[in-house]
């Protein structure tokens, strides 16, 4: 008897609300399959990228990335997008300049705090290793209780821990309630550490990172060379999940459309707002990721700086922290040299710099009044979450249980840490969850990451993990009148 003709499956049609970087990598990894995947993306914004957003100032003669920033070189996937995409990467040195005055340290030489700290420095070491041998514990604990259980000063606390874990983490004022077990991660992790613990001086390297092109014109690359639909400023409104399966999707205009999936890859908030039913589940754990607004200035006030950081010009230091006097030691302001990260600025001999003001609730504690008005060149308000210990406790483990419900899946960097590499892994994942294959199987640190990725979010293993591995990605198909990646930061420095 003949064998049976396999009926040709029909193409899913899957609706990816939120094109940043987690919701355009879920979508380019889903349209490498159109013969199983009809993919439309709906973006509240007029471009693409999400936070990793571009705009112009000096009467638009300079483009400059006016959020995210740059990356370390473990963020395997963002450097495989771009290399993939022709976009070139352009490495920075990070040094660091935290506090003023006598509780001034950095990230690369000796100084009378480090000196004076050394003992509790040393100290540390040993008990971030004990964090880390007991990590499943130590993940419900944050860092300032066991901190003050061991009797480590105010000043350690203050001024060097939690500065440093607040930039490198962009934890913020939060940073005294994260985890303990992710502190210890940004020491010791052997692939995630950017910075190797010293037992003198606590940091005492200048990690190589790098700084992304203009980002606006990566992910619109991306989305204009990949096979699905990209509907900017399309709003999602209503999601309602149909008992018979599938979706409908209603957006601001009242438009409505149906799906056989949706991927939610805006912010938890938005979910909230937009999902009509939500399960019990959902609504329980889509409310315990906590949203805090920030605020950043752009400018070119070097008096400021001067002012408020301990600028040092021989020291050549591009990231800035300080923390608040007496008893708001504990919230923290940070700046950075944005030239430093984009070269281009550099070259046009402009010194460019942003500030960061956390938390509005924080906001009599904020000095963005003594920024001269007339050199701010931009301005912009942001929500992000915050990562302190009930994130990691009441969220991150527990996203498994409601991913796939009705049809339903969850990416964005909220799912685990504020990174544009957990945004990218996230979209990943979700798109491996409904049937397209990981990209970069071939690439094993990346692949390390997104396996640890996909069992903490998505409770499950990588599909052709184990026996026949799968292809890796192809490069797209050469570009139709893609804007020249001479415009981008890299290129023009
Ligand atoms: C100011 C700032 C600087 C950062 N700098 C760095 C950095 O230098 N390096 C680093 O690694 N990480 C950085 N991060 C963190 C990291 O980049 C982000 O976590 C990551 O880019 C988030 O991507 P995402 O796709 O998860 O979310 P988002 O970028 O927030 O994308 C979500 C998208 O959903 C859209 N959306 C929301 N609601 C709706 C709706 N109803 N309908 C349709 N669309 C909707 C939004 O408009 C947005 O485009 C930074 C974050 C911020 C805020």
């Amino acid at each position: 008897m003949g064998q049976a003709q396999a009926k040709p499956q029909p193409k899913k049609r899957v609706l990816v609300v939120g094109a940043g970087a987690a919701g355009t990598s879920c979508a380019w990894s889903l349209s490498r399959f159109p013969e199983r995947f009809e993919v439309e993306v709906w973006e509240a914004l007029p471009v693409p990228g999400g936070v990793a957003s571009s705009c112009t100032v000096k009467e638009g003669k300079h483009v400059i990335n006016d959020q995210v920033q740059g990356g370390a070189p473990s963020y395997r996937h963002n450097l495989r997008l771009l290399e993939m995409f022709g976009f070139k990467p352009t490495p920075v040195l990070m040094r660091i300049a935290f506090g003023v005055g006598t509780k001034q340290w950095t990230n690369h030489s000796p100084s009378e705090l480090t000196s004076r700290l050394q003992p509790e420095i040393s100290r540390f070491g040993r008990v971030i290793k004990w964090i880390k041998r007991l990590e499943p514990l130590f993940v419900f604990v944050p860092i300032d209780r066991v901190l003050r259980l061991l009797r480590f000063s105010h000043e350690f606390r203050y001024e060097m821990v939690f500065p440093l874990v607040a930039l490198f983490f962009g934890t913020g004022n939060q940073t005294p309630r994260v985890s303990a077990a992710v502190i210890a991660r940004v020491f010791l992790d052997p692939d995630l550490r950017l910075f190797d613990y010293c037992p003198d001086r606590l940091l005492n390297s200048v990690p190589e990172m790098f700084a992304f092109p203009v980002l606006e014109e990566v992910w619109s690359t991306i989305a204009r060379r990949s096979n699905f639909q990209l509907c900017c400023n399309r709003p999602l409104a209503k999601l309602r999940r149909t008992p018979g399966g599938g979706v409908i999707a209603t957006d601001a205009a009242g438009v409505t459309a149906s799906f056989d999936e949706v991927v939610f890859a805006c912010d938890a908030e938005a979910v909230l707002k937009t999902l009509e039913n939500p399960t019990w589940l959902e609504r329980r754990l889509l409310r315990n990721v906590r949203y805090y607004t920030d605020y950043c200035l752009t400018h070119e006030d070097h008096d400021y700086m001067a002012r408020m950081y301990d600028i040092r010009p021989a020291q050549r230091d591009n990231y800035f922290v300080r923390t608040y006097a007496g008893g708001d030691a504990d919230k923290i302001e940070m700046s950075f040299n944005l030239s430093t990260y984009q070269p281009h600025l550099k070259a046009a001999g402009l010194d460019l710099y942003q500030t960061y003001y956390l938390d509005s609730q924080m906001r009599s504690l904020w000095t963005d009044g003594e920024v001269a008005p007339s050199k701010v060149l931009a301005r912009r308000w942001m929500r992000q979450f915050a990562h302190t210990w009930t994130h990691f406790a009441f969220w991150v483990p527990w996203v498994r249980f409601i991913q796939g419900t009705k049809h339903t899946w969850y990416c964005g960097s909220y799912t685990m840490v504020n990174t544009q590499e957990i945004a990218v892994m996230s979209g990943l994942a979700a798109a491996e969850r409904l049937g397209a294959d990981y990209p970069f199987p071939d690439d094993p640190l990346a692949a390390k990451q997104f396996d640890t990725y996909l069992a903490v979010v998505h409770g499950t293993r990588r599909r052709n993990r184990v026996g026949k591995p799968a292809a890796a990605a192809a490069p797209p198909p050469p570009p139709q009148a893609v804007a020249p990646v001479a415009a981008s930061a890299s290129a023009e420095s």
